[in-house]
């Protein structure tokens, strides 16, 4: 995985050697003001800009600076490279001449990976196993749909997860470390330099502890005396151990923290399972009710709520029968529908209390009614993923109840409404992913949702949506794509593609049709597609052509997305895996870049 914000761009090489770079302008004629970029293979997040003239190659350092953005020596920043790019192919600035044809990556010239990405991959991985004690599936989710704000995290933190950082000890002690145990060459630790707030590298060599200062330049970047600079000392560390770059020898093998090591421990048996062991309803409870602590100087992601991943195992999760007496049910109403009230409440358990919604069924007599929802539960009850509501249970007493996971911050459309004037599209792209994770995972399990809308996407917070409201979903059969209906209901018909309408026939593609819509509706803030229109009435605008236009504050490339959700026949939509790569790239792209603002405060006066 590469969050790399050059890849989309078709003259980016990734990490190529210069004469790599020379062989490529070589073989595409060498013409004045022909180029490409190339990945820095010193400087982490720069690159280099090769360009023709005159039969001659000039290699230009492209660095990337703290803030996000990106300049040549000298020239003025940019919020990417290919707004760099843009920017010099009309002015040469400094350059020899103006970008004038990019040297175009041949098919079968992919991408070269760096040596850091993998590297950033792993760290990746490392901080959210350690962070929020993550595994398997779990793990891939929140990397997946949390990936750039993950790396900004990671940029900053990371070195405190290492097992050679040592925190604040003295050099003595930090050479009584070294010399316990085995006393190879290049190993190492890192600590707090007294109060300064910088950092002090030792390392063994000869059996002798060296001592070196780790530099941080006036922009913040760590080197050591007259090394290569870099954004965090993680970085540096890793570095250090492909190149000594100034010291006795590389880094080898590091001087492990015994105090980090046991923060590291195994989370507790509650929440570490065997495979094939059915965990009582208690441990799942206490999953839920363990809440991580979070810094307060950034934004809540996904993986901060109890939510995220209760289960450690899909096929541990199990619907249980809730007794009365362990549920108190709130007056306060969350919302209605077409069962009956959905009420705040809280399950108590033996290991503490959980807020919950309880879904109450309004005829307890009505078995028709009843037998529905026990179909909801049912559904529900076989999913589980950190974009889905989950169902904790049953409880049948004075009525039939459905207990859910509470998400507190209500439907996603009277969200948007609400805090309008102060959300980001970020925010709105990242929670849209979301539900394309959500919505890729009911397509892999053979689901369908039938009722996917604003309305029906909850919010945890503003940072982490679910699916909810599985009252017409269907589980389909091992051989079948799509359900077929047997007569129209009460249907959601500005949410449904024309097959549904005209041949009662539900798909996954169908709910790709109603995804398109939902983001019509988060794009818009909440607002109400096809405004004044009849169910009957957007039928006849989609079969003539028509389309929603794209809300004002959605950006082109969402808008595209959208349209191509509502392709008229479902054989050419695209399908759930294809629209969450389409929401992941974008999401990525926009959340790598640098805030306008920033941008143009990191330019000063000019
Ligand atoms: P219906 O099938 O009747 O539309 P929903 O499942 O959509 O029922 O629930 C109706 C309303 O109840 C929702 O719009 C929401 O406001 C509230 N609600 C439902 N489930 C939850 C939940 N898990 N957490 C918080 N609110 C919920
Ligand atoms: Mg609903």
């Amino acid at each position: 995985m590469s969050t790399d914000p050059a890849i989309e761009l078709p003259f980016f090489y990734g990490s190529i050697s210069r004469s790599d770079a020379e062989q490529h302008l070589k073989l595409a004629g060498m013409s004045d003001g022909l180029f490409l970029l190339r990945q820095c293979l010193r400087s982490l997040g720069g690159y280099v800009l090769s360009v023709v003239w005159n039969l001659e190659f000039h290699h230009y350092p492209i660095e990337k600076q703290l803030n996000g953005t990106y300049c040549i020596t000298g020239g003025k920043p940019h919020c990417g490279p290919a707004e760099l790019c843009e920017f010099y192919s009309k002015d040469p600035d400094g350059l020899v001449c103006t970008l004038k044809k990019p040297c175009l990556r041949s098919p079968d010239t992919p991408i070269r990976p760096g040596v850091f990405d993998n590297l950033r991959d792993n760290m990746l991985r490392e901080y959210v196993r350690q962070t929020w004690n993550l595994e398997g599936e779990a793990m891939e989710q929140a990397i997946i749909s949390q990936a750039p704000q993950l790396e900004k995290l990671i940029a900053t933190t990371a070195h405190e997860k290492m097992s050679w950082y040592h925190r604040k000890i003295t050099r003595q002690e930090g050479e009584r470390r070294l010399y316990c145990g085995a006393q190879p060459d290049g190993k190492f630790l890192v600590r707090d330099r007294d109060e300064s707030g910088t950092y002090a590298l030792s390392m063994m060599y000869g059996k002798t502890v060296y001592h070196y200062q780790i530099l941080q330049d006036k922009s913040g970047k760590y080197s050591m005396p007259e090394g290569t600079k870099f954004d965090t000392i993680w970085q540096l560390v890793e570095y250090l151990k492909m190149k000594s770059d100034g010291l006795v020898t590389a880094l080898g093998e590091p001087c492990v923290n015994g105090k980090a090591a046991e923060e590291k421990k195994p989370a507790p048996p509650a929440t570490r399972r065997q495979n094939g062991y059915t965990p009582p309803p208690q441990a799942l409870i206490a999953a839920l009710t363990t809440q991580v602590s979070i810094p307060t100087d950034r934004e809540v992601l996904p993986m901060d709520c109890s939510g995220f991943n209760p289960y450690h195992n899909p096929n541990e999760v199990r619907k249980f029968n809730i007794k009365r007496n362990q549920l108190l049910i709130d007056e306060v109403e969350l919302g209605s529908g077409n069962f009956g009230l959905v009420k705040k409440g809280v399950l108590k358990t033996e290991k503490g209390q959980i807020d919950v919604a309880v879904k109450v069924l309004k005829s307890e007599n009505d078995t028709a009614v009843k037998e529905e929802m026990m179909r909801e539960a049912e559904i529900m009850y076989q999913l589980s993923n950190p974009y889905i509501v989950r169902m904790l249970g049953l409880c049948n007493a004075e009525s039939l109840m459905l207990v859910m996971e509470m998400a507190s911050a209500g439907p996603l459309n009277k969200y948007l409404f609400a805090n309008k004037s102060t959300l980001t599209v970020e925010n709105i792209v990242n929670l849209m992913h979301q539900v394309s994770l959500g919505m890729k995972y009911l397509e892999e399990k053979n689901f369908v949702h039938r009722d996917l809308a604003a309305r029906n996407v909850l919010l945890v917070s503003q940072q982490f949506a679910k699916i909810s409201d599985f009252g017409l979903s269907k589980a389909l059969g091992a051989d079948d794509n799509y359900y077929k209906a047997r007569s129209s209901g009460k249907w959601p018909l500005k949410w449904y593609a024309p097959e549904c309408i005209d041949f009662h026939k539900f798909s996954s593609k169908s709910d790709v049709w109603s995804f398109g819509v939902t983001m019509w509706e988060a794009f818009s803030f909440g607002g109400k597609p096809y405004k004044k229109m009849k169910g009957n009435e957007v039928m006849s605008f989609i079969k003539e052509g028509n389309r929603l236009d794209c809300p004002s504050a959605c950006p082109e490339r969402m808008y595209t997305v959208m349209k191509e959700c509502w392709t008229y026949k479902h054989e050419d939509r695209p399908d759930f895996k294809k629209v969450e790569e389409s929401m992941r790239s974008y999401h990525y792209s926009i959340s790598s870049k640098a805030k306008p603002e920033e941008a143009a405060a990191a330019a000063g006066p000019v």
